[in-house]
């Protein structure tokens, strides 16, 4: 595997070497061969096994830990870092794009703070299945190459299983780092972290000066619009939108506390510590928001003039609402397959809303029973018969591919993420996995034979809950 050294000449604050802690018996659990694919990895188990545990280390590079800040549930920590990750370096894919291949669990580094940098079994393949059904859902996400038990026990409540997570990711360049280089007052890194990253991710800003990162911030604003209207669009709940787990590239990145909402209800929390709703599924655009408030905050040091500067990244950052509400309207069109715009659109859309929200529908199941309703008998909840009547007049002949294409029929459910990593925990190995992933691979389409994918928890995950860095 040829590795190069990444973030190395902007700042020796962002990496610091930093050696993974070799594994007792490195065994290869899951390993994503169309991934590896994709960089000309060759699935040799023994090798990969060592590898990707940091038990065997290649020469060339020298293994860092990255140094960022981070608001964590809107309190700051000037210095977070990876405390539980290590960057082998960077890879090329066949295109030539470098990705960072960054293991997660090898041990405790600089930045550890007391935790003992290791990760356990259950939210190793965890985060293998949710960025791969991320990915599958067309939603723009780290990738996770391979999850590696590590023979050894982590010390939770209870103990659990020990595994290294492979992460691939174009960047982990955060809102954080920014973040982490303005509050040391490293300007020159400062300046040369946005050109790093305007480089990977927006070769198509070619201005200079302070235009240079105007456009930059407007740049990870649109990506960030993006993203959270996708989730919102799939019912994706991050749960823990801190600026260490925002990148600029608009990927999605930190499966820990996430989860799927099933009936639809924008307060929906999962997160066993959000007791204020931070992130919950509707105040995702919120918190996007205030992440890029706080990205722009760390470029003021690179203005001549402090008063000018905010005055001009504020306008930057208060275009937030103006284009999510934009994107999140043209998402309801195609959920809805509504062509053009039309005045009573928004009542329409609203409408829906309400009556899912009184009867606690399934927000996946409404709209695959809306969108197949379409095309054959499909049974629609008969508490919105009234409502269909009024939305069948604004479908045309286009809808059905409109809204197949956005509605998922199949999402990563929480009770089957668990019952996986339930068998995970206890067998060490999953009988559902293989046939889930399959599914999940193919989530645009109705197949009435994966009906066992598509039902609901029976409690409807009213006590499902979800944790941080476990
Ligand atoms: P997260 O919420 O997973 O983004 O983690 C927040 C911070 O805690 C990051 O700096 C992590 O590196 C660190 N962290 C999480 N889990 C551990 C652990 N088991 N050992 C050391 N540091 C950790
Ligand atoms: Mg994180």
């Amino acid at each position: 595997m040829k590795l190069q050294p990444r973030y190395t000449d902007i700042s020796e604050l962002l990496t610091i070497e930093d050696m993974p802690s070799a594994v007792a018996e490195p065994k290869l659990l899951l390993f994503n061969d169309q991934l590896a694919d994709h960089f000309s990895i060759n699935h040799d188990s023994e090798f990969l096994a060592k590898f990707l545990t940091g038990s065997t280390i290649s020469n060339d590079v020298a293994p860092v830990a990255l140094g960022y800040s981070g608001h964590q549930f809107g309190h700051f920590s000037p210095r977070l870092g990876d405390g539980r990750a290590h960057l082998l370096g960077a890879i090329a894919d066949q295109d030539g794009t470098l990705w960072d291949l960054q293991l997660k669990g090898a041990g405790a580094t600089v930045f550890s703070r007391g935790g003992d940098g290791r990760c356990a079994i259950g939210p190793a393949v965890r985060e293998y299945i949710m960025s791969e059904a991320l990915y599958a859902l067309g939603i723009a996400t780290t990738r996770c190459l391979a999850v590696v038990t590590t023979g050894e026990m982590v010390y939770r409540q209870p103990p659990r299983p020990g595994a290294v997570v492979t992460r691939l990711a174009k960047s982990h360049i955060r809102v954080g780092s920014f973040q982490y280089l303005a509050t040391q007052g490293d300007i020159e890194g400062l300046e040369k972290l946005v050109d790093y990253a305007i480089n990977c991710h927006f070769s198509e800003i070619s201005s200079a000066g302070e235009q240079r990162y105007i456009e930059f911030l407007t740049a990870v604003l649109d990506k960030q619009v993006e993203l959270v209207v996708s989730w919102m669009r799939v019912g994706f709940i991050h749960g823990v939108m801190n600026t260490d787990n925002t990148l600029i590239s608009g990927e999605t990145i930190d499966y820990g506390p996430c989860a799927m909402m099933n009936q639809f209800d924008l307060d929906t929390v999962f997160s066993s510590i959000d007791h204020q709703g931070r992130y919950s599924f509707g105040n995702q655009p919120n918190i996007a928001n205030w992440n890029v408030a706080r990205l722009a905050e760390s470029l003021i040091p690179l203005f001549d003039e402090q008063d000018g500067a905010v005055e001009k990244l504020s306008s930057v950052v208060n275009g937030f609402a103006d284009k999510f509400n934009d994107a999140f309207n043209a998402m309801w069109q195609q959920k809805l397959g509504l062509a053009g715009q039309q005045e009573g659109d928004h009542v329409l859309v609203s409408e829906l809303l309400a009556l899912m929200k009184q009867h606690q529908l399934d927000y996946t199941n409404t709209f695959n029973a809306l969108t197949e309703s379409l095309v054959s008998d499909f049974t629609v909840d008969c508490r919105l018969k009234g409502w269909v009547l009024k939305w069948k007049l604004r479908t045309t002949a286009e809808s059905y591919s409109v809204m197949r294409a956005v509605n998922p029929a199949v999402i990563p459910r929480n009770h089957n993420i668990e019952s996986i990593i339930a068998e995970f925990e206890k067998a060490g190995s999953s009988l559902l996995l293989n046939d889930f992933l399959e599914v999940i691979s193919e989530p645009y389409t109705y197949f009435k034979e994966h009906q066992s994918w598509y039902e609901l928890p029976s409690d409807g995950d009213k006590n499902y809950q979800t944790f941080c860095g476990t």
